[in-house]
């Protein structure tokens, strides 16, 4: 996915967590509502952002996360976004419901295709195109992105594919699929540059479900379907909550009458200063500003996608100011 939001949010210190409620040996949750993004172009979908926001930029190394659907594709002509470039980071494609087509300039052809994992690492420069297909009556799904640490962020371009067999954890009490990083027993194979988690978690009408989890991480619960406590902080659809670092269990009870359906992302706090503009991730204005010339200029940096019918997406134009970085709220 191509992100349309061409002027950086300023990032404000920003404290939504309420300590003073909370019983001893609760984790610490902060909800992050979601914002509504227009992808633009001649389809007209609308994707709900809940990272970057003011109050949080990363969870671990996730560092952008968009939720979108369930979307009538008759109704909004689905998914085409052009071939576009990326740097610095890796994105992660996870569907619900759909198909959408990947091409890259790795040459990598690809069907995104529920409980699917695609993972494709920009490194120095890669550039791409996702068109859902016409199997695709709904469309429905994640797209987050994941920022490489600096002695990873030229790596070379990569292009994984991996579909995780479900466990069933408490005896049906929840159906976890571990895409990245370790949860309930099982593994994903596929590699990250920072230590991370990425899963999807059911839950069974009213069922609550331990699980054991890192407690060095930070996690991000983002509720698809159902309205689930974590800890005593209860999250609705589309929210994302964030859990500080600390618990080595997280208890998640769905407080609906229909299975509950969330994404969970954890990763060890991402410390380093990043500056994301476009479909950029690097450490300097400088970094973007050449990066987006190289494109501009259709540099072997970023090769070409064969196969898409159509041109490629244009950069937006540079802000005026120099484009500053950004980092999590200190902690307190
Ligand atoms: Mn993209």
């Amino acid at each position: 996915m191509s992100n349309v939001e061409s002027g950086p949010v300023p990032v404000r210190c920003a404290s939504t967590a309420d300590a003073g409620a909370r019983p001893a040996g609760e984790p610490r949750v902060d909800v992050l509502t979601p914002r509504d993004v227009p992808l633009g172009g001649p389809r007209a979908m609308t994707v709900r952002r809940t990272l970057p926001q003011r109050a949080r930029t990363l969870i671990g190394a996730w560092c952008f996360a968009d939720h979108y659907g369930p979307d009538d594709v008759a109704g909004t002509g689905g998914m085409d976004v052009a071939p576009h470039p990326h740097i610095g980071l890796q994105t992660v494609s996870w569907l619900f419901s759909g198909e959408i087509e990947h091409r890259d300039s790795l040459g990598s052809h690809a069907y995104v295709r529920p409980g699917e994992l695609n993972l494709m690492t920009g490194g120095h420069g890669i550039s791409h195109s996702e068109v859902s297909t016409p199997r695709a009556t709904v469309l429905h799904g994640v797209q987050l992105w994941v920022a490489l640490p600096a002695e990873h962020r030229d790596t070379a371009r990569d292009f994984r594919h991996y579909v995780p067999e479900p466990v069933t954890v408490d005896g049906g009490a929840a159906t976890v699929s571990v895409f990245l990083g370790s949860l309930a027993g099982d593994g994903s194979p596929v590699r990250t540059f920072t230590p991370l988690l990425g899963a999807e978690v059911v839950l069974a009408p009213r069922a609550t479900v331990e699980l054991a989890v890192d407690g060095s991480f930070e996690h991000g619960l983002l509720v698809d379907r159902g309205e689930v406590r974590v800890g005593g902080t209860l999250l609705r659809s589309a929210e994302l909550g964030y859990v500080h670092p600390g618990p080595d269990t997280l208890t998640l009870v769905n407080e609906s009458d229909e299975p509950a359906r969330t994404v969970l992302l954890g990763g060890a706090p991402f410390e380093e200063e990043i500056v994301m503009w476009w479909n950029f991730i690097g450490r300097s204005h400088e970094d973007i500003v050449r990066a987006r010339e190289e494109w501009e200029s259709a540099s072997d940096r970023f090769g070409a996608v064969e196969g898409y019918e159509g041109d490629r997406l244009p950069a937006p134009a540079l802000p005026n100011a120099t484009i500053t970085p950004r980092r999590n709220p200190a902690r307190g």
